[in-house]
Order: C-alpha cells, then structure tokens, then sequence
C-alpha cells in the first residue's frame, strides 16, 4: 500500500493540514515540557503522549524525527494565564513548601526531573533527541532578548525587560485572541510596572536580585520569563522554523503567541510551521492539575493501585487529542484487558515461532491489512479510535490461530506486532527501559520472592495433582491483590488493579 498522508489539526489555520517538513523526510518538532517543580500528572502526561504518537507516525512513515522537549525549572510563575505572569516562581513556591525535603530549589528541581524521566520511561515515551533545561541556557535567552531590544521590539524599564505587543502586528492569530478587547482581559488588574507601554507587554527578563534563581544579565540581576525559554532553546536545537511545536491547550495563549512573539520579531521568520494542542484530560468529568489537587501521578497509578504502565499509557491514548479525555478507573480497567490481549498475542507468537509448525501463513494478509488501516488511522489528525480498534482487531486474528498456529504464520504475526508496538508502543517496551522481570507494575505492600515461592509450591501440588493445595494457593495470593496467569510457558502474575 502506499504510505498515507500525515495529516494534523494546525492551530493556527483551524484545519486538517497535511503535516508538511522543510527537509523532506526530517521533522523538525518541539513541544513544551514540563515544569519541575512537582510531580508531573497524567494530565501532563496526555500532552506529551500525543507528541510520542506524532514521533512514532512520522517514523512509521519512515522519517527521521528531531525532537526536543525542554525542561522549565525557572520562571514559570503562578500566575500564568495572563501573558505577564505574575505572583511567584513556582519552583520557589515548591522550595517553601517542601523545604525539609531538599536543601535548595536546584536539589528540588532534580528530584523531579530525575521522577518525571522515570515516568516518561514507564509510560513507553520515546526519549528525545535533548532534553535541554531553562537554566542551563540562560546565555541562549539575553542574546535574544538583546536582539529584541535592539530591533525595538523589546524596551527596558526599572523592573525588567518587556516585549511591546503592539510592535507585533501577528499576535493573537494563534489564539484567535485578535480582537484588543479580548487579548487583554483581565490584564490590567496583575499590571507588575507602571512603566509598561502597554498594560499587555510581557517580561522577557525580571530584575530580582532577591530571586533563588539568578544570573546578570544586561539588565542587572534577575532571572528570564517563562516564554523566551522556549523560543530560545528552539531556535538553538532546530533552527529558526520548527515543522511542528506542541503542547497542551493552556499553552496556546499566552504562552504559545508570546513564543511567536519573540521568535518571529527576531527573526523575521515564521517560527513554527505547524501547531497542534492537547485539549485537557480530566477525571470523573472535572479539570485536572496540579493546583486543583486532584491530580493522579504515574506513580500513584502504578505503585500504589497496582496498574500495569502500558495500561496507563494505553488508556491515556484512547481518545482522540482534540478532545477532553474523561479518565476513569473504568477507563483503566478496560486499557489492562486490551494491553493483557496484546501480550497474550505476543506470547503465542513466540511460541509458536519455537515450535516450528509446518503450514501456510493463514493470517498475514489481514494483519497487513489492518496495520494498513492502524497506520492510516494515525495519518488521519491522531486517530487513535482506529489505530487502536485496528491494532486490536489484529490480536483477534492472531489469537484464532490458537494453539495450532504454523511457523509461518507466527513470523507474520510477530511482524505485525512489531509494527503496531513501534506506531502505538502498547505490546512491550522499545524505549530501552527495562521493565524489571516481574513487570513494575508490583504493589510495594507484596512481596515478589514470597509470590515466586507459593507459584512454586502451586506447581508441584498441581504436578502431584493435589489440586484443592493448587486452588487454595492461588486463592490466598488472590486475597492479597495477586492475580496468577497460567500460559504454556509457565505462570507469571500481576497485581490486580484496585480500581
Ligand atoms: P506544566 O508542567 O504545567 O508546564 O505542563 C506541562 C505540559 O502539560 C504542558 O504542555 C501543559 O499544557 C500540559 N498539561 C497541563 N495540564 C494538562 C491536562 N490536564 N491535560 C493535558 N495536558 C496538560
Ligand atoms: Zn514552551
């Protein structure tokens, strides 16, 4: 079949557009990372998902993909929905709150960066071509902050430095925020400096030689906003137009235009020829973050109720982008069922290779089919409802064949996994995290030696054909959460979600 189109939502045209890249082949694509001063929530997560699915599409597609996903760890304040953020910095606000925790805000901006890399790890993300942290190029944002100032588009007062909105004629396209009423509701009330030009102009720099975070710039002591990071570190890894940037809704205004902003009034180049965003994820039905308190974590997931990674990551995929996710336990639930179908396809697959059987391959042209549709369905703006129904229908194939099924079949369907693992990495792990051979998906409350011991046990009562042993023992493991799966390999457990 010839390869599909990739087409995305683009913001900024409000339509279904073919994802064009200036290298034929080559994405150029950045999507905004996390802010490190918490533990990063599944929310967050939906966002930088949609980016990994982006990735694994174009490389299905056979592109090369350079993606860059930053770290903010500075600037980032608390009042972020008005371009001129105001209030604290985050990651100091973090440093008050959980000061016995770490001795300063760079010890505290570590831990979390170290959880938010293990978290990308176990939700099967792809790792970036960089992962560059705001600090660390604090010299990238004053030679551009200065190249803003000197073509005017910038103007120094005694609190910092400020982006004059009106010498942009463009901002608010991204948002539709055209119309001056609408950009600057709400403005006036944070208004930080009466020296403003315009009670919308927004930091580029702010003097604060009390801040945790500070360098000398220009401009004397202080620390950059939130918005040049981005622009800055961009342009540094992909040049001045990027063929992609991401992120979730809230980063459309203001954080998104004020990008444009800065990056376009410098160079006079369109700074990113595609723009897409993840509309919310909430649960049970209501808006999730970090600020509202009731947020999941990875972790928590994980660790703590038992869920398997991939079902998170499967379940954080299953609705399209564009719209809310409503996340449930249900939700999950459903997610654990179809990743346990993939792997069980994995299993006789491999199986089945072992044994050798002679036959013809019975299943090859329908799994190739349904890759087909898998993949188109991703190519159509992140379809994940096909890729995913397509993906499944696969497993169903596979999973006919049963006990019987040829060599030659097993090498189609072992293809055909490989595939729909590297489009939507639901069947095992290709990111090079290694999962320990327990799975990590174990409750901390069980204990995996006293597990293998009593699957051991089980066995031998079942071999002596003692199965009133063999039942009780899988039932006590049952009381405590362990679930026993029997295949022709062996016995291998998970704990049960509680859910
Ligand atoms: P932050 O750590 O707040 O800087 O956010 C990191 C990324 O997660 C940004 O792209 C946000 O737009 C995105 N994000 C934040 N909350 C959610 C949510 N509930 N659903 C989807 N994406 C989110
Ligand atoms: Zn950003």
């Amino acid at each position: 079949m010839a390869k599909p189109t990739f087409r995305l939502h683009d913001t900024m045209t409000r339509e279904v557009k073919e994802l064009r890249t200036l290298e034929p082949g080559h994405l150029r694509f950045y999507s905004c990372g996390p802010t490190v001063y918490s533990y990063a929530h599944i929310g967050n997560f939906r966002s930088f998902l949609t980016a990994d699915l982006v990735i694994r599409t174009a490389e299905a597609l056979g592109w090369k993909v350079s993606f860059v996903n930053n770290i903010t760890d500075v600037g980032h304040l608390t009042q972020d929905d008005v371009a001129d953020l105001g209030g604290e910095d985050r990651m100091e606000k973090a440093l008050a709150r959980e000061g016995q925790r770490f001795a300063s805000v760079w010890d505290l901006a570590e831990h979390y960066i170290e959880a938010f890399k293990t978290d990308w790890r176990r939700l099967n993300l792809k790792e970036p071509m960089t992962r560059p942290r705001a600090t660390e190029h604090v010299a990238e944002q004053i030679r551009m902050i200065e190249g803003l100032v000197a073509n005017q588009h910038a103007y120094e007062t005694p609190t910092g430095v400020y982006y004059d909105v009106t010498s942009f004629k463009n901002y608010g396209k991204l948002s539709g925020n055209v119309d001056q009423e609408a950009l600057f509701r709400g403005v006036r009330e944070v208004v930080s400096d009466d020296n403003k030009k315009h009670p919308a102009d927004f930091a580029l720099w702010k003097k604060d030689p009390k801040h945790l975070m500070q360098w000398y710039s220009p401009w004397d002591w202080g620390f950059p906003g939130w918005h040049i990071e981005c622009s800055a570190m961009a342009r540094k890894y992909l040049g001045d137009t990027l063929d992609l940037h991401a992120g979730g809704e809230d980063n459309r205004f203001p954080h998104h235009e004020c990008e444009i902003a800065q990056s376009e009034g410098l160079t006079g180049k369109t700074f990113s020829n595609h723009w897409i965003h993840t509309a919310f994820l909430q649960v049970e039905g209501e808006k999730m973050s970090k600020r509202l308190g009731n947020l999941f974590t990875v972790g928590e997931l994980v660790d703590e109720r038992g869920a398997e990674a991939l079902a998170v990551r499967y379940s954080l995929i299953s609705g399209v982008y564009q719209k809310p996710l409503n996340f449930t336990m249900q939700t999950l639930e459903d997610a654990n069922r179809n990743v346990e179908r993939f792997r069980s396809s994995d299993a006789l697959v491999a199986k089945a290779l072992e044994a050798g059987r002679p036959g013809d391959d019975a299943i090859g042209s329908d799994l190739e089919e349904l890759y087909d549709a898998s993949l188109a369905g991703m190519c159509d703006n992140l379809n994940t409802a096909v890729g995913l129904a397509k993906a499944l229908e696969g497993t169903r194939v596979i999973l006919r064949e049963g006990e019987s099924m040829s060599a030659a079949s097993a090498k189609s369907g072992k293809e055909f996994l490989d595939k729909v693992n590297a489009l939507l990495g639901i069947v095992r792990y290709d990111n090079g995290y290694d999962a320990n051979p327990c799975g990590d998906h174990k409750a901390s409350h069980i204990d995996e030696a006293v597990v293998t011991a009593k699957i051991a046990e089980r066995d031998a009562a079942k071999k002596a054909k003692d199965f009133a042993t063999s039942d009780k023992i899988r039932d006590d493991l049952a009381a405590l959460g362990v679930e026993l799966r029997d295949s022709p390999q062996g016995t291998t457990w998970h704990v049960k979600p509680r859910l």
